[in-house]
């Protein structure tokens, strides 16, 4: 008798825990399963006018939101195309595998990239940005470019902090902000926290497939964007602003926004801060479990600031000599579970729990057991009951 399911059919549902792209609810799938329609019709502009109203209430913003069909990549590029001139001067602090892509999509773009190096393992100091900043006296720094929550290390910075170390320093720098792996899952609120253009995508807390990103933008973004002259055509913002969608220089992708008025209905329905609180909650009984499994000298969070461990995604680090890719291999191949990898340069060195979007109780509870005991046959340190603190905590609060 096997002890474990021959290869070929894995009965079960996958658990898909990776960071994202995240499970996508049926209600979402059911939507967008239909049949075309034309873009400019009547009924797809009220279901797209709501989608993107409610993407806007979700985003805590009135501002204008451009939409892509494409990843966060693309969102990513947008934005740098649509707010700089060539040699333009961005301050982007290097705090893991995200940042360090943005920056690199920047300076392929001909910008002047200043990217001071951070302890990937708790992110930028706020303090550091104002000393930056201050030092700027000829306001050369155009923006200062941060990932909410850098999805490769599990740290998630506080934003309202670093709004302040730039009025600190009184600059004028622009504040913009990657929220891919936060948005939908923590708390999150533009205009409030004073940011200048946020960068998102589909596929994590929307609970979407990959495939729509967008940028939203502040006044003052807006602005910048009518002096900047950075070549674009597909991504331009001024050709968007002339169509009706205020979107899409093509074609508009029709199923996505069936998707996105679904996923917002649902997130509503909940409750916005109730999602968070839901993240919170699981991201928790994640930690609780981690702990115990640092004992024996095991693995351990890859995050050492407790009050920056990211409540959408738990990266954990591997006791030295063992390798991250054995734990994965087995929670894939034998349990049907899917954890994330560590990003270059962490590639072996640590595994990431998602723990985001469409997420309850089973789902993390049912991803713990496999990684303890993916964890005790890959024969790498830890303790034992993790998975039961998980449940005192989930039973308890
Ligand atoms: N930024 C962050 C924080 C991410 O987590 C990701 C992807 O996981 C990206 C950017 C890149 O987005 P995409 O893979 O959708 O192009």
């Amino acid at each position: 008798m096997t002890t474990h399911t021959p290869a070929g059919r894995k009965p079960g549902r996958l658990f898909f825990a990776n960071p994202g792209p995240t499970n996508i609810p049926d209600s979402v799938l059911r939507a967008m399963d239909r049949a075309t329609v034309d873009f400019m019709g009547s009924d797809f502009l009220a279901v797209y006018d709501d989608a993107v109203a409610g993407l806007k209430r979700l985003l805590f913003t009135e501002g204008e939101v451009f939409l892509y069909t494409a990843s966060g990549h693309g969102a990513w590029e947008a934005t740098i195309q649509n707010l700089f001139s060539p040699g333009d001067h961005i301050l982007m602090p290097d705090a893991g595998y995200f940042s360090r892509t943005w920056g690199a999509l920047a300076r392929g773009y001909g910008l002047t990239v200043e990217m001071p190096g951070t302890d990937w393992r708790r992110g930028p100091d706020a303090a550091s940005i104002t000393e930056r900043l201050s030092a700027d006296k000829s306001h050369t720094i155009k923006a200062v470019c941060i990932v909410h929550n850098e999805t490769s290390t599990g740290v998630a910075l506080n934003l309202p902090d670093i709004r302040a170390a730039i009025d600190a320093a009184g600059h004028p720098a622009l504040l913009l902000v990657d929220t891919i792996s936060s948005f939908g899952s923590f708390e999150f609120r533009m205009a409030d926290w004073g940011i200048d253009a946020v960068v998102g995508g589909s596929q994590k807390g929307l609970m979407l497939p990959a495939g729509l990103a967008f940028t939203a933008v502040s006044a003052k973004a807006l602005d910048a964007h009518r002096h900047a002259t950075l070549a674009r055509f597909y991504f331009d913002w001024t050709k968007m602003l002339a169509r009706r969608h205020r979107s899409f220089v093509g074609t508009v992708p029709i199923a996505p926004f069936y998707g996105l008025l679904e996923s917002v209905r649902l997130i509503e329905a909940e409750g916005i801060e109730q999602v968070w609180h839901r993240h919170h909650r699981l991201a928790e009984a994640t930690r609780r479990a981690v702990s115990i499994w640092s004992g024996n000298q095991g693995v351990g969070f890859f995050c050492t600031d407790p009050k920056r461990r990211s409540d959408s995604v738990t990266a954990v680090k591997m006791p030295e000599g063992h390798d991250a890719e054995a734990v994965r291999a087995i929670a894939y191949d034998r349990f049907n579970v899917s954890l994330g990898g560590g990003l270059e340069p962490l590639g072996g060195q640590l595994f990431r729990i998602g723990h985001m979007g469409d997420l309850n109780e089973p789902m993390i509870l049912g991803t713990l057991g496999v990684v303890e005991m993916s964890l005790r046959l890959a024969h790498v340190p830890h303790a034992n009951g993790g998975v039961n603190a998980a449940i005192d905590y989930l039973s308890a609060t």
